[in-house]
């Protein structure tokens, strides 16, 4: 049965329903609907996340709006004299694995008749949902910090899409958000579950560039999770259908300055609280209060995961790290570097480790300038 159900009061709404949270209860809303792999076709496709077509719930294919994105290459890399292969996620069009949720969130969106959407993010997010509102027609809302990298607000505006530059912190840019999400559809890569549908693709990729093998462990930078939720959706979809065997190990990196999923795995707590954060040059995991945390800890305590944290001159060193060996990445990705980096020094040598590069530098030049100061 293909339908929306409540993760919280389990609540079931037709799967089309024009909704992004649980009416009843507002409550997270998880989509039931079983994939499939039909592994002779996928191989023969074009390489994007679309080959994965029999995985995505969207009823039409005339709905999709891509820019034939994702298939990003899965590069090895040296890491502390290991080993470690790094998906090129700041490949995708709009310079993050953004547009792998966007493109399933506003294709469905663009299926469900809907015209006009809103979205806050510190940047990326917004940047993508902007492009692929501006590919289908659709009018786009972004709402966010007027702090934000000016490279990241500029190329919002460039879409076309209503930029809402807000004052305060990046909670601040979510409840004025949530406020306009009364009236209007809400493109959330936090809240909206078609996202995730879209995320999960990240898990197919990387298994099938393996050779339809599962990685050892998944290392990613976390804010709100909404690339670690997705890929733990998407193996757990390869598990259900016998491709892998195994789930990966799942690892979150926090910039030192705002951990608030560090914090509480380290107290053994089941739920995040919200911390005083401190500013970081990861930016785009500057997140005080990320809205899944109890789901994100289950993941990592279940697959025997941890959480590790990178201070700001570590995020920097991994940053440099990367620049000499020719890659020029958003610092935000960096951290996850770093957190790549700590965990090599203690892994078993022939661990089948993952991480991704999450954007690209170009956006965040203005932070990048104060590294040769
Ligand atoms: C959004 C983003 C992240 C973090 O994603 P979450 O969904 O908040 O965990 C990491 N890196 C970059 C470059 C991003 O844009
Ligand atoms: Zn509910």
């Amino acid at each position: 049965m293909n339908n929306l159900i409540c993760q919280h009061c389990k609540k079931t709404h037709p799967l089309n329903e024009k909704i992004w949270q649980c009416t009843a209860c507002k409550g997270f809303l998880k989509i039931n609907f079983k994939p499939k792999f039909p592994l002779n076709k996928i191989k023969q496709r074009k390489p994007t996340l679309w080959r994965y077509r029999e995985a995505i719930p969207l009823d039409h294919d005339k709905n999709i709006v891509s820019f034939a994105e994702g298939f990003t290459p899965l590069l090895p890399i040296t890491i502390n004299k290991k080993t470690v292969f790094i998906k090129q996620e700041q490949l995708f069009p709009t310079g993050s694995f953004k547009d792998r949720g966007t493109t399933v969130l506003m294709s469905k969106i663009k299926e469900l008749g809907i015209k006009q959407v809103i979205e806050d993010s510190s940047g990326n997010a917004g940047s993508s949902i902007a492009a692929y509102a501006a590919k289908a027609g659709i009018t786009a809302h972004i709402y966010v910090p007027e702090h934000a990298s000016p490279g990241k607000l500029v190329q919002i505006q460039a879409y076309s899409a209503k930029l809402h530059k807000i004052k305060g912190s990046r909670e601040d840019t979510a409840a004025v958000a949530m406020k306009a999400a009364e009236k209007i559809f809400y493109a959330s890569h936090r809240y909206n579950p078609w996202f995730f549908q879209g995320t999960k693709t990240f898990a197919f990729e990387v298994t099938e560039q393996l050779g339809w093998k599962v990685p050892d462990a998944i290392i990613l930078p976390v804010g709100n999770g909404s690339l670690l939720l997705g890929t733990y959706i998407g193996f757990q979809e390869l598990l259900d259908a016998h491709i892998i065997s195994k789930l990966p190990k799942f690892i979150a990196v926090q910039a030192e300055n705002c951990s608030p999923l560090y914090d509480a795995f380290k107290k053994n707590l089941n739920t995040t609280t919200k911390i005083t954060k401190k500013d970081t040059l990861a930016e785009g995991i500057a997140t005080a209060d990320p809205i899944r945390g109890t789901e994100l800890l289950m993941i990592i305590r279940e697959t025997k995961g941890t959480v590790i944290i990178v201070s700001e001159q570590e995020i920097k060193q991994a940053w440099q790290d990367m620049a000499k060996q020719g890659y020029y990445i958003e610092p935000t990705s960096a951290a996850g570097t770093a957190g790549v980096k700590k965990y090599v020094s203690k892994s078993k040598n022939n661990e089948i480790i993952v991480s991704a590069f999450t954007g690209h530098g170009l956006k965040t030049t203005s932070t990048i300038q104060s590294f040769f100061k």
